[in-house]
């Protein structure tokens, strides 16, 4: 059985007290959702303590977004497994488009981040996406089948979310068509050995465009940016038809 997951990846937004503003108002919005899904929170490091003491009791799920692969040592500016889980933390993001473009992140060691992740009982939200060019160039299924050869080896299915992200339609008010992102997503699909892996789909995803999305077959849940930052907006995506 698949689960349903409507993600929120803050990103490096949010002080505290915004985060806790923000919570006042969504747990508000979300009260009548179907129990079917399971919303995650991806907060800065700086808002995990304190959205995990306002989460208590509640439906929300809280998220990091990274997660180093060595348990304590010299690595400065990263975060442990044990690290989050003692804090509430039970989903991470590992290998966003932007940590791989910006941090240097390869498939090598988002990898490592994976297996460090499920090994402390995490579940990570692996990330795999193409590049307006590599789309172009008619490359999109190859990157992806490498993002999952690469980054899975080792990595139990069974305890793993995973998001097709489109590079181009992240961040762009450029969504990848419902119907586009199904296929892909069923090309991911076929290339796991579990059936029962959540898929989401991630780029541009906003209140207008969910019910088409969450329509497809394939589509298990989303990840969602831009639009997470809104108690309103996220609502409305969390509170899909
Ligand atoms: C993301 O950051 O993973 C994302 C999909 O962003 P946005 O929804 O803003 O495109």
């Amino acid at each position: 059985m698949r689960k349903i997951i409507i993600a929120g990846n803050w990103k490096m937004y949010k002080t505290q007290s915004e985060a806790s503003e923000f919570l006042m108002e969504f747990i508000a919005q979300i009260d009548d959702a179907p129990e079917d899904r399971e919303v995650v929170l991806c907060v800065p490091f700086t808002d995990l303590a304190i959205v995990s003491k306002s989460l208590h009791g509640n439906r929300i799920r809280l998220g990091a977004q990274n997660v180093h692969w060595e348990e304590s040592g010299a690595f400065t500016g990263e975060i442990s497994a044990s690290m989050l889980t003692e804090v509430g933390v039970r989903y991470a993001i590992v290998g966003h488009s932007e940590r791989r473009q910006y941090f240097g992140e390869t498939d090598e060691t988002v990898n490592l981040r994976l297996k460090a992740a499920q090994s402390s009982g995490l579940i990570p939200i692996l990330c795999v996406g193409e590049t307006k060019q590599q789309r172009d160039g008619g490359k999109t299924e190859q990157i992806i089948i490498n993002q999952l050869d690469n980054g899975l080896v080792g990595v139990a299915q069974d305890k793993l979310v995973i998001a097709y992200e489109p590079i181009w339609a992240i961040g762009t008010g450029e969504t990848c068509e419902a119907g586009e992102a199904n296929r892909v997503i069923g090309v991911i699909r076929d290339r796991l050995t579990n059936p029962n892996v959540t898929i989401q789909y991630g780029g541009s995803v906003k209140p207008s465009n969910i019910n088409e999305i969450m329509a497809q077959p394939h589509i298990d849940g989303v990840l969602v940016g831009g639009a997470s930052l809104a108690a309103s907006d996220f609502a409305g995506i969390v509170n899909y038809q």
